[in-house]
């Protein structure tokens, strides 16, 4: 692997929201405000790369006066900064929904999906506002579920799905059922948009439906969690891992990379 010191910015930063960027209870970004603000002083603007919808990624970033393209469902879409759609990865939701059902009912599966609940019980489920909520079940290229069977049927699920050219992702709280698609090779997808030299990414995460992101970044941040264990990336010239959870850890990890930035120690591929 060739390893590099970055000299200056331009870099992109790509973020996790749940668990990493914001709390997983509480939804509050507060701990990271000192790194967001650092961040923004250098003319960096974080791009959001989570699992949740277009239109709950586009309330957050209002609510943090955001403004920047996003990656929304784990990687099945990106949209520009205007919240206008770039490209779509994903396979339509509408498209299998109904042929997963079928399949769960065959085989006498147990799990629930976002599909199955009225809006209160995903209210319930993640901790949202019913308007929350709402958005969250605005999904086009995903199906989130509580799994409620056995890990051998789980195991029988995943390979029926893939004569359906689906697969499972597990994030912090659920697990997607999706086509094949990541927020990785979303991000490279954005980073190829820029022009030559093309700035180095920089990515934090926190589950298992981060590793493609951080493993095809140059700088991970390895967001502590009860799954961050799981998560070793390859490909990156530098891994930090943090020793606290959600924002307050990801405005430890920024806070490192800057200050081995400026001192010209960040080693990126
Ligand atoms: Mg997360």
């Amino acid at each position: 692997m060739n390893q590099n010191v970055a000299k200056t910015a331009p870099f992109l930063v790509f973020t996790d929201l749940d668990g990493s960027l914001i709390e997983h209870e509480s939804y509050s970004m507060e701990a990271a405000k000192p790194a967001l603000a650092e961040l923004a002083r250098r003319g960096v603007t974080p791009v959001f790369a989570s699992s949740k919808t277009a239109a709950e990624i586009l309330a957050l970033q209002r609510a943090s006066r955001i403004t920047a393209p996003f990656i929304s469902e784990n990687g099945a879409a990106v949209y520009d900064s205007l919240g206008q759609i770039l490209t779509a990865f994903g396979l339509p939701r509408t498209n299998w929904l109904d042929a997963v059902h079928q399949l769960r009912e065959r085989l006498s599966l147990r799990f629930t999906g976002f599909s199955d609940c009225p809006v209160d019980q995903i209210a319930e489920l993640t901790g949202l506002s019913k308007g929350d909520a709402g958005k969250a079940q605005r999904r086009e290229f995903t199906e989130p579920m509580l799994w409620q069977d056995t890990q051998a049927n789980f195991q029988l699920f995943q390979s029926e799905i893939q004569k359906l050219s689906l697969t499972t992702l597990e994030g912090g709280r659920f697990i997607s059922i999706q086509s094949q698609f990541d927020k990785g090779s979303a991000m490279q997808w954005l980073q190829a948009r820029h022009s030559q030299p093309r700035p180095f990414l920089v990515a934090l995460g926190d589950s298992p439906n981060d590793l493609s992101l951080l493993a095809a970044a140059d700088v991970a941040v390895v967001i502590k969690s009860n799954k961050s264990d799981q998560l070793y990336p390859q490909g990156p010239a530098t891994v930090i891992r943090t020793s606290m959870p959600g924002p307050a850890g990801w405005n430890d990890g920024i806070r490192q990379i800057l200050d081995l930035l400026d001192s010209q120690q960040l080693l990126i591929n």
